[in-house]
């Protein structure tokens, strides 16, 4: 009775048309032309063909027919948190959480202007679940957030927060820290990410490049350990996100289960077939190999024992996931900004080009690729009915130039217009 009323007045709830003068249709990878989108509330109720006109003075019509758009884009590592700078290493001494959590408000702002509207967390201290319940209760603007909350490692491993320090502020973190020696402690800290709020577990399966510790690529778990860990998260509705270089500690991973292989960067082609037969996903992270690789060229960047890691690792990213691509390995598009400055995440589609694949592949690898792997099929990475409203324009044909991912010039998420 009261929407009949309301209906009578002429005052049904608003809706936004977006004509689109191209429109990317991830679901069959082709580049559509002359549509209308229309999105009521949260939600996407219809593609139209042409230029739709509304009789309701309430609707809000925009004009995205020079752009072409294309579902919300989804990165599948991102370090919220924090960010690279020359400070980096001192900052776990000097930033309070709630600095923490300022930082990280800017950085999730300026993700989401950047096209990114969902992100998953590769691993913080705990901000990025209080930032990820945030946005999602609309206190502060950002992608929606899949977090791992603290990424879990062994002692003196990738994950260790305390590498590199003094005897004294060592300390001895165990599973509760997300440090881990053992089955039990496997289980222990999955559990205790599970309790925390984490969506997803990290593990930091080999060595890492800015961790403050000589190996970049050696195993730091046992076999044992890793399976325990994707049993226990997969008893708790979690997947497993594995870190990892060098090729003993990724083929444990991959036995475990584990989801997606991060970086990969050392994977051989024994490696790449293997993650064929298991199905699991590379995470490329391309832009922050080369990122580290050219920074450590610079003097006092990093700590002295992390330049030699990142000029050998760093480098070899791009090279391999052009083989990883071409022997048939998953793909899902993940850039580990943070690393590198956030919002420049949209350069990682160009490179993913330069090294073979195609742009259209690129862009189904950033939504419906990724969609299904944060178990959001069906509601995220498609522009069709009944999807949520994630909704990106760049100003030109990506297919034509990919570069122009990096300058998105309308992002919507949730039906809700934060840049145009
Ligand atoms: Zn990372």
């Amino acid at each position: 009775m009261v929407l009949f009323l309301l209906l009578g007045l002429g005052l049904q709830a608003q809706k936004t048309i977006l004509h689109c003068g191209k429109l990317v249709d991830t679901k069959n990878g082709i580049v559509l032309n002359n549509k209308s989108v229309v999105i009521s509330g949260k939600t996407i109720e219809s593609v139209q063909n042409g230029f739709i006109t509304s009789e309701n003075p309430q609707d809000v019509v925009i004009d995205l027919r020079n752009k072409t758009v294309m579902p919300g884009l989804i990165d599948m590592h991102v370090h919220i948190e924090g960010e690279t700078n020359p400070n980096r290493y001192l900052q776990a001494f000097t930033l309070n959480d709630s600095d923490v959590a300022y930082n990280a408000a800017e950085i999730a702002n300026r993700t989401l202007l950047a096209g990114f509207t969902t992100v998953r967390d590769m691993g913080g201290s705990g901000v990025n679940v209080s930032l990820r319940n945030a946005i999602a209760n609309g206190k502060v603007p950002g992608p929606r957030i899949f977090t791992a909350e603290k990424a879990i490692g062994t002692t003196g491993g990738h994950a260790d927060p305390t590498n590199g320090r003094k005897k004294e502020l060592m300390g001895d973190p165990g599973p509760k820290e997300g440090v881990i020696n053992g089955v039990e402690d496997a289980r222990k800290a999955v559990r205790q990410r599970y309790k925390n709020g984490a969506d997803w577990i990290k593990i930091t399966a080999t060595g890492g490049v800015l961790s403050v510790a000589k190996s970049g690529q050696n195993p730091q778990f046992t076999q044992e350990e890793v399976n325990e860990i994707v049993k226990t998260a997969k008893e708790y509705g979690m997947k497993v996100a594995a870190h990892a270089h060098g090729v003993e500690g990724m083929k444990r991973a991959i036995r475990a289960g584990v989801t997606t292989i991060e970086h990969g960067s050392l994977m051989d082609k024994e490696t790449a077939d293997l993650m064929k037969q298991y199905g699991t996903y590379l995470v490329p992270t391309i832009s922050a190999g080369r990122y580290v690789a050219e920074k450590a060229k610079i003097d006092g960047y990093y700590p002295e024992i992390i330049v030699p890691k990142a000029l050998e690792i760093g480098s070899q990213i791009q090279d391999m996931y052009a083989m990883a691509y071409s022997e048939g390995v998953n793909i899902a598009f993940g850039t580990d900004a943070g690393v590198f400055p956030h919002g420049e995440n949209g350069k990682e589609f160009g490179y993913m080009v330069e090294a073979g694949m195609p742009a259209m592949a690129t862009l189904i690898s950033a939504t419906v690729t990724n969609a299904k792997l944060l178990d959001m099929e069906g509601q995220l990475g498609v522009i069709e009915s009944g999807f949520l409203a994630d909704i990106v324009a760049v100003n030109e044909d990506p297919l034509q130039n990919i570069n122009t991912m990096e300058n998105v010039v309308f992002v919507m998420k949730d039906g809700k217009v934060y840049k145009n």
